[in-house]
């Protein structure tokens, strides 16, 4: 490497110093023979198309392992779910997408306001104390409400749920006393 060079990807010109350490790759050896290759697109374009890669692949990849992670607590192998029990990553990419779009299905809340990005929306599954099919009986719901409702079977959470409407409601109707969820006096 000794001139300016010009990225295939972008077109930038970059002065023989940029030039040096944008298109290097790494020292190769082959046979007695040592050499040095070059990229033709500049390190920002690679690192770009990576970034663009990687969120395509969120999505994909949390259904992987959300799939791996269930397998392994419940006691599946990961065919057994796919074939036994309807875990199908397409099927759990569109119903995750679609719970992420549409809020909570417990609390209600926006998964968008939570902030913590793809890692706020978890599986629950719903009656653990049955068969875990994917349709009949999972659930993508935050984080916080799948950790408050633990072990928990449908009816106890039920109650559970129930206890919050009525704190949100008394909350509503004598503010001071109460506050809503999450403010510091209700802790
Ligand atoms: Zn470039
Ligand atoms: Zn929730």
């Amino acid at each position: 490497m000794s001139g300016p060079k010009t990225c295939r990807t972008c077109g930038v010109t970059y002065p023989a110093d940029e030039a040096a350490v944008l298109f290097q790759r790494k020292t190769e050896s082959a046979g007695m023979h040592t050499y040095r290759t070059e990229y033709a697109t500049c390190r920002p374009c690679q690192q770009t198309k990576r970034d663009t890669v990687k969120v395509a692949n969120r999505w994909p990849q949390k259904m992987r392992d959300t799939l791996k992670r269930h397998a392994g607590r419940l006691g599946y192998s990961v065919s057994d779910l796919a074939l036994r029990f309807g875990w199908n990553l397409s099927v759990m990419e569109h119903e995750a997408r679609h719970a992420y779009a549409n809020g909570c299905p417990y609390c209600h809340k926006s998964f968008k306001s939570m902030g913590r990005d793809l890692f706020n929306i978890t599986l629950d599954i719903v009656n653990p104390a049955i068969p875990p099919d994917f349709i009949t009986n999972t659930r993508w719901v935050c984080d916080t409400c799948n950790r408050a409702k633990g072990g928990k079977d449908p009816s106890s959470w039920g109650a559970y749920m129930a206890g919050f409407r009525r704190h949100e409601e008394e909350a509503r109707r004598q503010p001071r006393q109460l506050g809503f969820w999450g403010d510091a006096t209700c802790q």
